[in-house]
């Protein structure tokens, strides 16, 4: 990858970690589950409300974790609100696909549009955990999952 978009990568990740977006608690939930990553500690929960047209309405979450867990949870929830469930699978697919890529794989990163911040992340396996815990979550939550979701 080049320096430069290596670097504007970086920056927008430590932004989000500074100032997270939808950092906060839906209060009455549609679905709400905690994930947890046990390889680094991070600990996030996810709120969502849908309504009855599987319409995210709004997306949040709260937690702690390491820089990565907390860019990621940030960035999908501002990516995933007002849109559909389907297509907010749909997104986490892709997103799967980036971090899991070989490392000399194309991967088409226009498409990804904001996510493709984490595009080096598939260089560092333990980091992959961190980047999709939030996703994992939000997909369990999605699917009714009562139980705490582990990334194990
Ligand atoms: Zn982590």
């Amino acid at each position: 990858m080049q320096q430069e978009l290596r670097e504007l990568y970086q920056q927008v990740i430590l932004d989000h970690n500074k100032s997270p977006r939808n950092f906060r608690k839906i209060e009455n939930p549609t679905y709400f589950l905690e994930g947890y990553n046990p390889l680094c500690g991070d600990n996030i929960t996810i709120y969502l409300l849908v309504d009855e047209n599987n319409l995210i309405k709004d997306i949040s979450f709260q937690g702690s974790g390491c820089a990565i867990s907390k860019a990621s949870a940030s960035l999908m929830t501002s990516m995933i609100k007002g849109k559909t469930v389907d297509e907010a699978k749909k997104i986490f697919e892709k997103f799967h696909h980036l971090i899991t890529a070989k490392v000399d794989e194309e991967v088409n990163l226009e498409e990804l549009g904001k996510l493709a911040v984490f595009s080096g992340v598939r260089e560092f396996p333990a980091r992959v955990k961190c980047a999709s815990l939030a996703w994992h979550t939000m997909i369990g939550a999605l699917e009714g999952k009562g139980e705490k979701v582990s990334t194990e």
